[in-house]
């Protein structure tokens, strides 16, 4: 622990996980210089509390001058980046570039301080990772319930909201951490060789990447480093790669990685599983995977009714069920413990959550739908669809998930920045399809927005209908966030079916 102590490391963005770092560092007797563009004030007085610079720099991302002359005194001996810094940032291209320095995420630095919270054998607590374009909050909270419901000290951590530096210093302790992952925080983990701590690389005991597709294009710069850095989610797995058998892409990166021997492969699909896969067989959901391989019998986890009952039996849903239950089983837990426990498993608001029916009309939020990919799951779900659509579209193309989906439609209603190409979209698909278009850009604006959303829905809504949100974009035009988003379109329905005028 010693090369810790006295070590210069400046830490960039100060957001909950940036101030974990910043927290964890100071703790081991580093000089920590954090460096952000805003700060919250909370944050900003708890840094002076415990003992760390602080240099708030709202010109940050242009750099005209260089960087700022107190990070250059600092002289930083390592950086700490958050995932709000892309590799083309200004700072991070001076870091990586000129000062050659290495450039950790919060990941790295909890991987190589997981012995801080041995369990009581005296062996460190486990990890199990999850990445993918959609669906990993969803599969994190599964697996941790999972874990849970056996009697395992299990917690989510990582990308969902709680950093895994905050996880490791909980005094209680765990035996296994459900680890959420971005594709940001991958780019920045297994980077040996440097001297700091103990070696990098991350071993977890068992791995997902739940799908693939484009997302983020503009952090990573290209699909393929998009894809690379998600694929490092198998590198060096212990015990078992879960992989998307209906996902090619995810097939490959388990082939290609570099695993620990004896680690086991294991599909999971919505078709009949093979002998050591998750899958579904007339509405069952089984796992054959763990078995003697001469005995093809079939472990009965749920089945499609019981989900149903629950609000878990969307196609994608499903299929995160099936990745938990793989992760799950691959560290030990019973089927009848999994069965059990999605009984009472519901989702997290704004995904696929139903907020009125009314007159025949069901008003779903789905705001959680922030690309085309998981637009596209959300849309299948249901077979008639008045679909609330747009926001900040990142660069990606919406043109084929559009061409997809028109002969489900009954009409679509554009919210958000970026309605050109979606308008451009329908106008080549979809010609005669009713649409509507809400100006309002800006921040602030979004209670408005919903209103007028909400209002031309309902005019175009018929008996059987689904309203639905399911933007395909991001929201921070309009919206704090896509929860943000999601309170104000329930709000807009609660509004309407009341009759109140907005
Ligand atoms: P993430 O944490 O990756 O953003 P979530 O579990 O929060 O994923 O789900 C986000 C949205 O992505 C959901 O509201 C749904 O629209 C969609 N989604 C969830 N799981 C999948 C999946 N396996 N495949 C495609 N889309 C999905």
């Amino acid at each position: 622990t010693d090369a810790w102590k006295g070590l210069r490391v400046a830490v960039f963005g100060l957001g909950k996980t940036g101030f974990s770092v910043a927290d964890t560092l100071v703790e081991l007797g580093s000089e920590v210089l954090v460096i952000t563009q805003q700060a919250d004030d909370e944050r900003a007085r708890l840094l002076e509390v415990i003992g760390a610079e602080l240099v708030v720099d709202e010109s940050l991302d242009v750099l005209a001058g260089g960087p700022p002359q107190r990070l250059l005194d600092f002289d930083p001996q390592l950086v700490v980046a958050n995932p709000g810094f892309p590799p083309s940032h200004p700072l991070l291209q001076w870091a990586e570039g000129e000062a050659a320095l290495p450039v950790w995420g919060d990941i790295e630095l909890a991987w190589r301080l997981r012995d801080k919270v041995a369990r009581p054998d005296g062996t460190p607590v486990e990890w199990i990772t999850i990445t993918g374009t959609n669906g990993k909050t969803t599969t994190t909270q599964l697996t941790a319930t999972f874990l849970a419901a056996a009697g395992l000290r299990a917690a989510p951590a990582g990308n969902i909201g709680i950093p895994v530096l905050d996880a490791i210093r909980d005094p209680q302790g765990f035996d296994v951490l459900v680890i959420e992952l971005s594709s940001h925080q991958l780019h920045r983990i297994n980077l040996t060789g440097d001297g700091h701590g103990p070696a990098g690389e991350l071993h977890p005991y068992a791995s997902v990447c739940l799908n693939i597709a484009e997302d983020h294009l503009e952090w990573h710069g290209s699909f393929e480093a998009y894809r690379a850095a998600k694929a490092k989610v198998y590198d060096n797995t212990k015990v078992a790669c879960v992989y998307n058998k209906a996902d090619e892409v995810t097939m490959r990166m388990v082939e290609d990685a570099d695993v620990e021997e004896g680690a086991r492969a294991i599909g999971f699909g919505l078709g009949v599983p093979g002998p050591s896969d998750f899958g579904v067989i007339e509405g069952i959901l089984v796992d054959r995977a763990f078995l003697d391989e001469r005995h093809h019998t079939a472990l009965e986890l749920t089945t499609v009714d019981e989900l149903t009952a629950a609000g878990l039996s969307a196609p994608h849903v499903i299929a995160n069920i099936l990745a938990a239950a793989a992760l799950a089983r691959s560290y030990g837990v019973e089927t009848g413990v999994i069965h059990e426990a999605l009984k009472t498993f519901r989702l997290d608001a704004h995904r696929i959550e139903t907020v009125a029916v009314a007159d025949g009309v069901t008003w779903v939020d789905d705001s959680k739908a922030t690309n085309p990919h998981s637009a596209d799951a959300s849309l299948k779900a249901f077979p008639s669809v008045v679909w609330v659509v747009g926001g900040l579209l990142k660069g990606v193309e919406v043109d084929e998930l559009v061409a997809a989906h028109v002969e489900r439609l009954r009409g679509a209603v554009l919210i958000g920045a970026n309605r050109d190409e979606l308008r451009a979209a329908f106008q080549k698909h979809a010609p005669e399809l009713p649409l509507f278009e809400v100006e309002g850009i800006g921040a602030g604006k979004g209670a408005a927005v919903m209103d007028a959303a909400v209002r031309f829905a309902a005019s175009l809504a018929r008996d059987g209908d689904t309203v639905l949100l399911a933007p395909s974009a991001a929201s921070m035009d309009q919206f704090t966030d896509y929860a943000d988003r999601g309170k104000r379109f329930a709000e807009a329905v609660r509004k309407h079916l009341s009759g109140e005028q907005p």
